[in-house]
């Protein structure tokens, strides 16, 4: 029987799954169990769980028949010390009990998760994979926030990164695709979902991501606000009557591209940008004008980029979002061919020119089998390598 991982991404009020066999690279099968919390059927996380186990045997896939060797957890945030892929134990959990506050939205869903996991599926390993691990060797300039240093320290406050398993996985998927090592090519990566961040990557190390201390800096996304000045919260604080809890709420949930255009889907943002909606051009406007400013940046930083690849739900299908992020670098040997750009493709392809100095990729991306090969990794006795 060939060998698979369970994957598991527990947010708030939904689980994603997949099973997936980490050598060939094959999914099995996946799905995601959403509205947990909402409705009689699926109360609770531990529910979900249940409906996950449903949803595979009706697909045929047994649970012993699946050859599973493990679990493999998205865990957002690894704090300062956690980010290699690790064995879940009763220490561990107790760890990421203590850095929730650094990830109130993301971490205590993802413990939920593994808790239930675990009761339902103890003969497995379980193994917790961060979403900050591969930037946890950010060079110190692009880690440390400019703020009273002793503060910093006392509360673990750094831009740690998130997404890291897609930027990594997206980055070395990129340098396979051109046939040559990683360790030769600057690369710009951009993971353009509805979360979305940018990352700069020499030699296959990042040396800057957007996001920070939390998922919240960087791009404009579908619903975060990405950077704002930080004076807004203060301002907000004391001047509007607005809670912590509202500020973050609003930050989160209530901003970015549906906070500007009241949509969070692009396909549906184009009808309304088509349909004449001053707002949702707005929208758009301003998430591209951030995208371009961190290509810009990144460019800087890297002193010119070989490879920018695009990456996640909207970078992968976006064509427009493509053309427009790009559109007028041709003095920095960045350009995007219509027709290549237009073209839908399920697997890795360039959009740029044959032969222009940067080549301009869309590389889908696949973090759940990241996640198995992380989990492999330990299982192997390695430390899974990132
Ligand atoms: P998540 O961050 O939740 O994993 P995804 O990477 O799946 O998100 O991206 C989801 C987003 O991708 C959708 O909200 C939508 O804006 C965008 N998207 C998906 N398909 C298309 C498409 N064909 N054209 C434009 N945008 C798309």
């Amino acid at each position: 029987m060939t060998s698979s991982v369970l994957v598991l991404n527990s947010g708030s009020s939904s689980v994603k799954y997949s099973v997936v066999e980490p050598d060939s690279g094959a999914t099995v099968a996946d799905g995601i169990v959403e509205r947990i919390g909402d409705s009689a059927d699926v109360p609770d996380h531990g529910a979900a769980l249940d409906v996950v186990f449903a949803a595979l045997a009706e697909d045929g896939h047994h649970l012993d028949a699946l050859g599973l060797v493990a679990v493999g957890h998205r865990v957002v945030h690894g704090g300062p010390d956690l980010y290699r892929p690790t064995a879940v134990d009763d220490d561990l959990i107790a760890r990421l009990k203590e850095l929730a506050p650094l990830a109130p939205l993301h971490n205590p869903p993802a413990i939920l998760g593994i808790e239930v996991a675990r009761k339902a599926l103890p003969d497995l390993p379980h193994i917790a994979v961060f979403d900050t691990a591969f930037f946890h060797d950010l060079p110190a300039a692009a880690a440390t926030y400019a703020i009273d240093s002793e503060i910093a320290e006392r509360w673990h406050i750094r831009r740690y990164g998130f997404h890291g398993t897609s930027h990594q996985y997206v980055s070395e998927q990129a340098a396979e695709f051109l046939g040559v090592p990683a360790a030769s090519l600057r690369q710009i990566v951009l993971h353009l979902g509805n979360g979305a961040s940018a990352s700069a990557i020499v030699g296959g190390r990042p040396v800057e991501t957007s996001m920070g201390l939390t998922p919240m800096e960087g791009l404009v996304m579908g619903t975060r606000s990405g950077d704002v000045d930080p004076g807004i919260l203060t301002y907000l604080f004391r001047e509007a009557g607005m809670s912590v809890e509202d500020i973050e709420t609003m930050l989160n949930r209530r901003s970015g591209v549906r906070g500007l255009g009241g949509e969070i889907d692009f396909r549906v943002l184009h009808q309304r940008i088509a349909a004449g909606e001053a707002a949702a051009q707005l929208a758009y406007d301003v998430y591209i004008h951030r995208l371009r400013k961190y290509i810009g940046a990144y460019l800087a930083v890297l002193g010119g980029a070989d490879v920018i690849t695009f990456t996640a739900g909207v970078g992968e299908n976006d064509a427009l979002v493509r053309r427009d992020a790009l559109s007028g670098l041709g003095a920095f040997g960045i350009e995007i061919d219509e027709h290549l750009n237009d073209s839908p493709g399920r697997a890795a392809r360039r959009i740029s020119p044959e032969g222009a100095p940067t080549t301009v990729l869309v590389v889908p991306t696949n973090e759940e089998l990241a996640i198995a090969r992380a989990c492999a990794g330990v299982l192997g006795g390695g430390h899974g390598d990132r």
